[in-house]
């Protein structure tokens, strides 16, 4: 196992993610939007989260800087990278095809949204989120380099504590005590724990 071999297990899984997000992308530009929340805010943190868990890294992957941050690979943490994201991919389709037109890249409501309560939507309230938790912690564990690894934890996690309250009030004011009530049997991205 080469560090060249661990860079490119790394891009294939964000292209595998941008091959499942493509579809739905497109669909959801022809999805009428009834309510946006906070946009301005909402790109600054897509733009933090976009840099921590692809611009870093990439830079990384081509440059092999930053060099301080380096250290020597460690192939049994290469092969858990790898698991870990292919695990991050399987659940990110899986939320993409529960949410269906429900879905969109900041906080917004459909026209007709509908509250999503089943497939893993059973198990978490943030699915997807917990999907991009497990993107962050197999970049941490591919990249060989302090910088590179943790920025996905660093930008995802800005993303991340910067929008959940602020979706699940969003949520709340849409959808009263069905939200609440499925807020009140589920945690947010681990089961049973948070
Ligand atoms: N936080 C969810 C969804 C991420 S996409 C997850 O991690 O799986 C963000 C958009 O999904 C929000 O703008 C909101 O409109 C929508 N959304 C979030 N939870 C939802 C639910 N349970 N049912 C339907 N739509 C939901």
């Amino acid at each position: 196992m080469t560090v060249t071999a661990a860079k490119l297990i790394w891009l294939a899984g964000c292209i595998a993610w941008y091959a499942l997000r493509y579809p739905h992308e497109r669909r959801a530009r022809r999805t009428a939007i009834a309510a946006r929340h906070e946009w301005g805010r909402e790109r600054i943190l897509l733009a933090v989260s976009f840099s921590g868990l692809f611009l870093v890294p990439l830079f990384y992957a081509v440059t092999d800087r930053p060099k301080f941050a380096n250290y020597p690979l460690q192939p049994a943490l290469t092969v858990l990278g790898a698991a870990v994201f292919a695990a991050a991919l399987y659940l990110f389709h899986r939320t993409h095809r529960d949410l269906g037109r429900s879905w969109s890249v900041t906080l917004e409501l459909r026209e007709k949204h509908a509250l999503v309560t089943g497939g893993v939507y059973r198990y978490v309230r943030h699915p997807m989120y917990s999907a991009f938790w497990l993107w962050a912690i197999a970049q941490a564990l591919l990249l060989p380099n302090w910088v590179a690894g943790f920025a996905g934890l660093v930008g995802f996690g800005t993303l991340f504590f910067g929008r959940v309250g602020r979706e699940e009030r969003m949520m709340l004011a849409a959808f009263g005590d069905e939200y609440r009530a499925y807020a009140a049997r589920t945690k947010r991205v681990v089961p049973g724990i948070y």
